[in-house]
């Protein structure tokens, strides 16, 4: 369809333009309203030209009315919209940012360590991050923070799928940059620390600084002169130094409370001949830590709300005393409590170890909680989306389980989902004396007839008039001779004889009611002719074999269908055999 004959979007546009040219003294801006339409509807990412000729003639439109035309239209038709911080809950579920008024443009960003694959543990960081800058018409950044190449070393593959994930999630970012091209950006401002007395370069063992920092007590190397600290420091870009030897410490109180705030270390060694850096081998050996890197880059990109776990309060303290030497403004920072997830894996080292093992197959294996591994599975980014926005941005630690990450999914995929029939583990069920021809049609969807049926038929073969099927081992597992089965959409059977992996059963009428009224069990079924092979991978690893119904010939892969009474799953691949990976009941 083409976006002008869209009523409901033109709809959006208009209302988007309003409360657009309000917030602009009456003069509505194309470029945001198309940021934040595309916010909402992603799918509109390839039409952007299109959508900006729209936005472009109903900001037109819009901007020629006086403001008091615009309010009286908003009220008339939004009213909710005048009451701004009420509309962010409301739409988004978020809670207002703090100080949002003050910045022109909201920036947030998201800065992994590329030396790891992305896990549901970064959920909250990236959705919270980005969401709250889309719903500030702003920007959401992705900068790697890969300048260990040591302890914490990155990992190339890494950095393109940390991409994908994001894309994945929704989240793609308005910029990108990686620290390891910045390294001359943190020399500089470490030079101008050390230039203004504000940061020295210690040349005490560890242990011994450890000792006189723990003593309130400062080292010597903290009272050189700047021009000696210069120089030191161009002794330790010439190497002169080795791994250990010499850091940049800026100046913070040596009598802070916390002993780990004091004098902390900017700038150190690595010998990169040895541990080289995947994009940049051995061209440097001095490398910023943690908090001089983010620090500076946090500023220097203009970041207004850093939202990050409270795991971090220790730094935004270290990094304060720089802001304050530099004469920059410390961002709004917003720390959130720990999100567990009972039962998932959700360290890195622990996924890292496991795939190096070997435990693991590969980044996607389904044990993980890996965004590879929730995708392969059929869990929807939006139900990860849905999830966190629910926990919010609060500093209550949260616990969540996999349960409750199943529940958003389900009630996404439930609505959307064919149904199918798979059997686990076959186990043959030859039925007797099968009067007729029965033809099964069997919805697609138990709540919507208008997308149709598969249709199977039965028909009786040979003297006995038999009918050959398979059913699954838990349902022969609960088979007694003389007891009723129903099987779905067919009818009813009547178990005369149990052999280890085959039952015979006889005809016992076709009505649904008599089924019920011998509290017969509904049990699905796949008919001995043209079954496929599936396999279906649970969360555990496991491969549960069995057969699947004709119909699922069809299935592409990436498809998620329920195999009713067995579960969830998503269609990995479907040439010879269909191979499927479990998501959930
Ligand atoms: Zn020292």
């Amino acid at each position: 369809m083409k976006l002008h004959n869209d009523e409901t979007l033109r709809k959006m546009v208009r209302k988007a333009a309003f409360l657009n040219a309000l917030k602009h003294n009456g003069k509505a801006q194309t470029g945001a309203i198309l940021g934040r339409i595309i916010g909402q509807k992603k799918e509109l990412k390839t039409k952007v030209k299109e959508l900006s000729i729209l936005i472009g003639k109903e900001v037109n439109e819009v901007n020629l009315l006086s403001v008091q035309d615009q309010k009286r239209i908003v009220q008339e038709n939004w009213p909710e919209s005048l009451r701004k911080e009420k509309t962010r809950e409301d739409e988004k579920g978020l809670p207002d940012l703090p100080d949002a008024d003050k910045y022109d443009e909201i920036t947030t960003r998201f800065s992994p360590n590329p030396d790891c694959v992305l896990h549901l543990g970064s959920a909250r960081a990236i959705i919270l991050s980005h969401n709250y800058a889309r719903l500030y018409e702003g920007r959401f950044i992705l900068r790697f923070e890969d300048t260990d190449p040591k302890v914490k070393k990155p990992v190339l593959e890494f950095y393109q799928k940390i991409r994908e994930d994001l894309d994945w999630l929704g989240c793609k970012a308005d910029e990108e940059y990686i620290q390891s091209d910045r390294l001359s950006i943190y020399y500089e401002h470490a030079e101008r620390l050390l230039r203004e007395a504000n940061a020295y370069v210690c040349t005490c063992p560890s242990e011994r600084f450890r000792e006189k920092v723990l003593a309130k007590d400062p080292c010597d190397c903290r009272g050189f002169s700047a021009e000696k600290n210069l120089n030191r420091w161009q002794l330790m870009l010439e190497g002169f130094y080795g791994e250990g030897e010499a850091v940049v410490r800026v100046k913070t109180d040596i009598e802070h409370p916390n002993p780990a705030v004091r004098d902390w270390p900017a700038l150190r060694i690595i010998d990169t001949c040895n541990y080289p850096h995947p994009r940049l081998g051995s061209k440097y050996i001095v490398w910023p830590l943690y908090n001089m890197a983010a620090g500076v880059d946090d500023h220097l990109m203009g970041i207004t709300h850093i939202i990050r776990g409270k795991e971090h309060l220790t730094n935004q303290v270290r990094q304060e005393y720089m802001y304050k030497h530099l004469g920059w403004k410390y961002p709004e920072a917003i720390h959130y409590g720990r999100l567990k997830i009972t039962g998932a894996y959700l360290s890195k080292s622990k996924i890292v170890q496991g795939i190096k093992e070997g435990v693991y197959k590969d980044w996607d294996d389904p044990r993980l909680a890996t965004f590879a591994a929730l995708r392969k599975r059929g869990i929807t980014s939006e139900a990860i989306e849905r999830m966190i926005i629910d926990v919010g941005p609060k500093t209550a630690d949260v616990t969540l389980s996999w349960e409750n990450l199943y529940a958003y999914n389900r009630k996404i995929i439930d609505p959307i989902c064919s149904r199918y029939f798979f059997v686990s583990k076959p186990v043959e069920l030859t039925i007797r004396n099968v009067p007729r021809i029965f033809k099964a049609e069997l919805p697609r969807h138990p709540e919507k007839p208008e997308r149709g049926f598969r249709e199977y038929t039965s028909k009786p073969q040979g003297k006995e008039k038999r009918v050959y099927l398979w059913i699954a081992k838990n349902d022969a597992d609960n088979a007694e001779t003389g007891k009723i089965f129903r099987l779905i959409g067919l009818f009813n059977v009547k178990i005369e004889r149990i052999s280890t992996d085959s039952l015979e059963a006889s005809f016992f009428g076709e009505a649904y009611e008599e089924a019920r009224k011998k509290r017969a069990k509904l049990i699905h079924w796949v008919s001995r002719f043209g079954e496929i092979a599936c396999q279906v991978i649970m969360p555990d690893a496991r491969v549960d074999e069995g057969v699947a119904e004709s119909a699922c010939k069809e299935l592409k892969p990436n498809t998620v269908i329920q195999f009713e009474r067995f579960g969830f799953v998503r269609v990995d691949e479907n040439d010879a055999k269909l191979i499927a990976y479990y998501a959930h009941k």
